[in-house]
């Protein structure tokens, strides 16, 4: 329970209308089974949720936790257990009253937002004055300063707008202390054109590849970087998801290729995306899209084990697709001409989506971050944690690491079947490094299927680690970072100095930053967890 002068505190300073510590709605904070490798689905229930209305709210909350000894953890939509608290006596920071797109600089090209301020919002926003920002797959519904400032980052436009935490500019920092930061040229009153200097920049302290998830305090504003849209400053298809229609812009493509297998495909996207092409660039898991937009036929036994099915996942396993948004007939024909002879050099099948009908769907969708109506096939959505590598070593892990443990979880019955071969997430970055992952499906309030979704990370973890592969997006979680640490240049131990330095009294919710936990073996056969443990030891001692 939160002490009563605490509660009174925050109610002095928020209005008994923004704090609350009422049971049933505290529970509704805890109910977090996505993106959880925890079988229990449940988080630890908050003590109390404030909704600041400002930044100065924000201050006030973490001074009043700070001088009553409770931590407290930020959230913006929350999609996710990272979003809830990881440990007990948490205020939970419920940022959806701070929602404000503040200022939108085209000279400079970036946007400042608030935390709740959502990503169909600002693109909407941006393409009106032709840009636009990089999107992630949680699509229109999630928050780009949550992203970017706190955690992961990555999707399928990467290729041209890069990953979310190389697109923050200026930010605006309430640290674990209650003190103010705002970093790069913002703090010399000279706008938010810069989150570096003057002198050491601080945001690889604010956040590396991973982010802190809600461990360093709070962010209430940030500016994000803005790409150019060649597109119309219109765009509001008409229909929704299949059904969306609306005409391509102008030099615009959707293309996908088909290659025999992962060596070709590796060889033919590099070749494109050294050419700097694609405004989009990224694989898509058929069985996994299919589950997305139709949930009850992908339930059905009979369509899924259709030859004509399994014909078609066979033939796209090894997909690519790109959207292209070029800014003259001249560049899309360059374009164009590349990705042919790419193509056609590594004998492949190249499709034009609307030559086939799925041009204006699948372009809209993406682009404007409409195809994220998932998690509808059996209750939630989960990862098999991704990781970024060169496309072939990516292309390699995929399919010869992940997607055998994948079908093995489909067989004991631990996940759903969406086509095993075809339920992946997969992008080129910059061109130059790939994101894989693969998507799971399974029912949380089934305890098999929760318990086996943990194994098969133990599974997966010992999979990455025989590829040499790095921890990727798994690094938040306490076991695995621990796990992860000492073979990545103890970056476990530098995020508890960095830790120690900005949150002396442990304030900030530590769980997915700084708090430790010895990996879990114990799912794995004896035979295993001696291999493993003998692989860990190799992988820490640098002899791998
Ligand atoms: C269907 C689906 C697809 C997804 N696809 C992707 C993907 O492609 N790429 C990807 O990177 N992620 C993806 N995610 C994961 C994740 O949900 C997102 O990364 C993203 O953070 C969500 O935004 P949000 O507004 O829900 O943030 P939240 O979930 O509310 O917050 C994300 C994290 O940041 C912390 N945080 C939030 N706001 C603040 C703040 N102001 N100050 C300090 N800490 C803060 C939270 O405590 C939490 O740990 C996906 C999630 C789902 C459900």
């Amino acid at each position: 329970m939160l002490p009563e002068e605490a509660y009174k505190e925050l109610q002095d300073a928020l209005g008994p209308e923004n704090i609350s510590d009422e049971p049933a709605l505290l529970d509704a904070y805890a109910w977090q089974p996505a993106f959880s490798i925890n079988p229990d689905v449940w988080t630890p229930r908050p003590i109390a949720v404030a909704l600041p209305g400002s930044t100065e709210d924000v201050v006030a909350i973490v001074r009043i936790c700070n001088k009553h000894g409770l931590k407290y953890k930020a959230m913006c939509l929350g999609w996710g257990a990272h979003a809830a608290p990881g440990c007990e006596g948490v205020v939970q920071i419920d940022l959806r009253r701070m929602d404000r797109i503040l200022e939108i600089d085209e000279k400079n090209m970036y946007v400042v937002v608030e935390p709740f301020a959502v990503a169909g919002q600002i693109n909407a926003e941006a393409k009106k004055l032709g840009f636009s920002t990089h999107m992630i797959s949680a699509g229109a519904s999630h928050s780009p300063l949550a992203s970017s400032t706190s955690g992961w980052g990555c999707c399928w436009d990467g290729v041209s707008m890069s990953w979310s935490s190389r697109n923050v500019m200026g930010v605006e920092w309430v640290l674990p202390t209650g003190d103010v930061l705002r970093l790069g040229s913002l703090d010399s009153g000279l706008g938010w054109f810069s989150g570096d200097g003057p002198g050491p920049s601080l945001r690889g302290i604010m956040r590396g590849r991973g982010g802190a998830f809600g461990g360093l305090g709070v962010f209430t504003r940030c500016a994000l970087k803005l790409y150019h849209w060649p597109g119309p400053t219109e765009n509001v298809p008409d229909g929704l998801l299949w059904d969306t229609h609306k005409e391509l812009p102008e030099n615009s493509r959707a293309y996908i290729a088909l290659f025999g297998d992962e060596r070709a495909l590796a060889d033919a996207t590099q070749e494109v995306a050294n050419e700097g092409i694609g405004y989009h660039s990224f694989g898509v898991g058929l069985g996994n899209f299919l589950s997305g937009i139709w949930p009850h036929l992908m339930r059905n036994e009979a369509f899924r084990k259709a030859e004509w099915l399994r014909k078609i996942v066979d033939v796209m396993q090894f997909n690519w697709m790109w959207l292209l948004c070029a800014n003259s007939p001249g560049e899309l024909e360059f374009q164009e001409m590349v990705i042919r002879k790419e193509v056609a050099e590594h004998g492949g099948v190249l499709i034009d989506m609307e030559q086939i009908g799925l041009g204006q769907p699948l372009f809209w969708g993406w682009v404007l971050g409409s195809f994220m109506g998932v998690a509808t096939r059996c209750g939630v959505i989960g990862t098999m944690w991704g990781q970024d590598e060169v496309q072939h070593a990516m292309m390699e892990e995929r399919v010869h690491g992940g997607e055998p443990i994948k079908a093995s979880g489909v067989e004991r019955g631990f996940v759903e079947n969406d086509l095993p071969g075809s339920g992946f997430h997969f992008f080129l970055e910059e061109g130059i490094v790939s994101h894989y992952e693969e998507v799971l499906w399974y029912d949380h309030r089934d305890r098999k299927a929760t318990q086996g979704v943990r194994d098969m990370v133990a599974e997966y973890t010992m999979m990455n680690i025989d590829y040499c592969m790095e921890s990727g997006f798994v690094a938040g979680e306490p076991e695995l970072r621990t796990l992860y640490g000492p073979m990545e240049h103890n970056f476990h131990e530098w995020q508890k100095k960095i830790k120690g330095v900005l949150d002396p009294g442990d304030s900030s919710d530590p769980t997915l930053y700084s708090t430790e936990q010895e990996f879990d073996l114990s799912s794995l056969s004896p035979a295993e967890q001696a291999r493993a443990r003998r692989l860990i030891e190799e992988k820490r001692s640098g002899n791998r």
